[in-house]
């Protein structure tokens, strides 16, 4: 069965308040709860829709996910671009949390916690596209200074032909107990081990293609895919591809970020392309035929006779491809009505001469305003 959208199941607006969008939820958790309708399968499943869209539409990163790629913006891994999902903050981004850990955790908290080799670290990239590419998606191929696993010594950080031997001092485990004697009696802390930092191995003969870290610097070319119709702040999460472990630890994710460029001609509106175009004031006037740049080239767009400034006509399906269903936007195309400048006397003459036919040449300005004048008092006072 198809999921309903979200707002609808909250029955909100697009644009709804954080307080609104508790509000509904409030009362429709109310409405639905199992214990006000016990043995209702039916409600089971709209409060346990309810509780979902909550979840999404409460969360403000979330929300913008589903506002930009619908459901499929949601569920992590399942997008259909091939080992990419769209990584959010929070929970996604746990290895950042252990560089935090290096830098501020420490004491025997963290020795307390090591197990097994640690993970490598996850990798943030920024990445300008074009906005074409941006809105028809493509294959980029970038460079990323990461660790990467030593070859000579398979990430072992030992020489070629030896191994690491285990430490005689905490014979393994990468922790000492330490017994301290104070006044106040006997403490027992746990520390790291100084003899192998925490490894619980020993490297006797250091690696020398990476000096016994097991790890080595190097440009790995990746290549993205960018799925069409992304926007900037997009987030793509390419798993396993960020620094290796130390020592055969497990790698870190690589997280692109993606900023578009801005176009010249198209702003982009949700998945709406709005543009700009300037007519002269006769095709205004009598109507034309102008060609409208498009993201697929020149289409062909007629305005009609008496075109105002600022009108807008819409091309259907020009706009941008949605993530999450068949179709595309549309693009919205505004008309900027140029008035003539640099006029030849010829021209002047035809204007003058239309002016005179149209009622309104510049010696009866006075004339005009005591109409419109006439026309604002008339329309107020009846
Ligand atoms: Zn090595
Ligand atoms: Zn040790």
């Amino acid at each position: 069965m198809p999921k309903r959208d979200y707002y609808e199941v909250l029955g909100v607006a697009r644009d709804a308040s954080e307080a609104e969008i508790k509000k509904a939820y409030r009362q429709l958790a109310r409405q639905y709860h199992p214990d006000m309708n016990p043995g209702d399968k039916g409600a089971e499943a709209k409060f346990k829709e309810v509780q979902e869209a909550y979840e999404v539409l409460s969360d403000a990163d979330k929300r913008a996910r589903y506002d930009q790629f619908g459901h499929a913006g949601t569920e992590a891994g399942s997008t259909g671009f091939g080992g990419f999902d769209f990584g959010g903050a929070g929970a996604d981004f746990g290895g950042f949390g252990d560089i935090f850990d290096m830098f501020f955790g420490g004491g025997f908290g963290r020795a307390s916690r090591r197990q097994g080799p640690e993970r490598g670290a996850d990798l943030r990239l920024d990445i300008e596209i074009p906005f074409e590419e941006a809105v028809f998606g493509g294959e980029k191929e970038v460079g990323v200074p990461r660790q990467e696993r030593c070859s000579s010594c398979d990430g072992s950080g030992a020489a070629p032909g030896t191994r690491p031997r285990t430490c005689p001092t905490c014979h393994g485990s990468g922790q000492v107990r330490v017994t301290q004697n104070t006044p106040l009696g006997h403490f027992q802390t746990i520390r790291t081990c100084h003899q192998c930092h925490g490894q619980g191995t020993i490297i006797e003969t250091p690696c020398p293609a990476c000096r016994g870290r097991g790890v080595v610097q190097r440009t790995r070319k990746i290549k993205i895919k960018i799925p069409p119709g992304v926007d900037t702040g997009a987030r793509l999460r390419m798993a396993g591809e960020g620094e290796s472990g130390a020592r055969g630890g497990p790698p870190g994710d690589l997280y692109i970020f993606i900023s578009v460029r801005p176009h010249p001609f198209f702003q982009r509106d949700g998945f709406d392309i709005l543009c700009e175009v300037p007519v002269n004031m006769v095709q205004a006037a009598l109507g034309d035929r102008i060609m409208v740049p498009t993201l697929d080239g020149k289409v062909e767009l007629s305005i009609p006779a008496g075109t105002q400034s600022g009108s807008v006509f819409r091309i259907k399906g020009k706009g941008i491809p949605r993530l999450n269903s068949a179709g595309r936007g549309d693009q919205h195309v505004r008309v900027h009505v140029e008035t003539p400048t640099n006029l030849t006397e010829k021209q002047k003459e035809v204007l003058r001469e239309f002016g005179h036919l149209y009622g309104r040449e510049p010696k009866g300005a006075r004339e005009q305003d005591k109409g419109f004048f006439k026309k604002v008092k008339d329309a107020f006072m009846g």
